[in-house]
């Protein structure tokens, strides 16, 4: 069962191709680490992969169904969700604010519906609400629910990132250098509950620079470089992987 099929992928600022022709799927249940030097075109693969950059052509094939004509809307509704590689939260709002407007479909948003059924939409934002909580405790934020997200440590803000999208409860979950900027404790909580979700169901796909993190909890490991893909395997094979050295100029760490 595959999660995420990628054919033939190509997305192009101008003359540059930053993803030049990629193939690669990413297993159900798995969580699949995607490495690469700066520059290599991973960010831009997931921005392609959830609709928030238009490849040139190419398919994407989530569970098996076409998404790469769809909004990224309808691809958060399909059950695919990412993180930005800089968090973006509404700064000003509350933690938990920032996780009630991260529900799609309210009934609340659409002006007849709360208009005619004052009740449900009630009732909606209450259950709303309780699973607003319940995933704050989940990803250890109860604690600041009430404070403005801008006021987050950066490390508190990739929870917030997890947290958000977990309140549309996505099967396949991309997170862009999700331990970037955090620190040893919160990013062992992350990789905690990545891990827990991962046991429940959900399916990661991770691109990731700590080589802790990625050789210690990914697998399979693929590896971009220069838009392309430059190789796939276990994290016994990549730390062997002479190609991928290269690609690190022989900087990849030892495992
Ligand atoms: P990675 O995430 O692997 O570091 P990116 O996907 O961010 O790589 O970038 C791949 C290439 O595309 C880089 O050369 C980068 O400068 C370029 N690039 C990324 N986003 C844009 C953009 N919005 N406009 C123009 N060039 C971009
Ligand atoms: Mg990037």
């Amino acid at each position: 069962m595959l999660a995420l099929e990628i054919d033939h992928l190509t997305t192009a600022f101008g003359a540059l191709r930053a993803v030049d022709d990629v193939s690669l799927a990413v297993a159900a249940g798995s969580i699949t680490g995607l490495i690469g030097p700066n520059g290599a075109g991973k960010s831009t693969l997931f921005n392609s992969v959830v609709g928030a950059a238009v490849p040139l052509t190419g398919s994407i094939r989530l569970h098996g169904e076409r998404i790469d004509a769809l909004t990224p809307e309808r691809v958060f509704r399909l059950g695919l969700a990412h993180t930005f590689q800089i968090p973006r939260p509404f700064a000003e709002m509350t933690v938990l604010e920032n996780l009630m407007l991260a529900t799609p479909g309210q009934a609340g948003e659409r002006f007849w519906s709360a208009l005619l059924r004052p009740a449900g939409v009630r009732r909606q934002e209450r259950a709303i609400m309780r699973r607003a909580f319940e995933i704050l405790d989940f990803t250890t934020l109860a604690a600041v629910a009430g404070s403005a997200a801008g006021r987050l440590s950066g490390g508190q803000q990739k929870l917030l990132e997890l947290a958000r999208i977990l309140m549309g409860e996505p099967r396949l979950i991309l997170l862009d250098e999700p331990a970037a900027g955090v620190n040893p404790a919160l990013t062992q909580v992350l990789i905690e509950k990545i891990r827990e979700l991962n046991a429940r169901g959900m399916t990661f796909f991770v691109i990731e620079h700590d080589m802790d993190f990625v050789m210690g909890h990914c697998d399979p490991i693929i590896a971009m470089a220069g838009g392309k893909v430059i190789f796939e395997g276990s994290s016994r094979e990549a730390v062997n992987d002479p190609g991928l050295r290269d690609a690190y100029l022989g900087e990849l760490p030892h495992v």
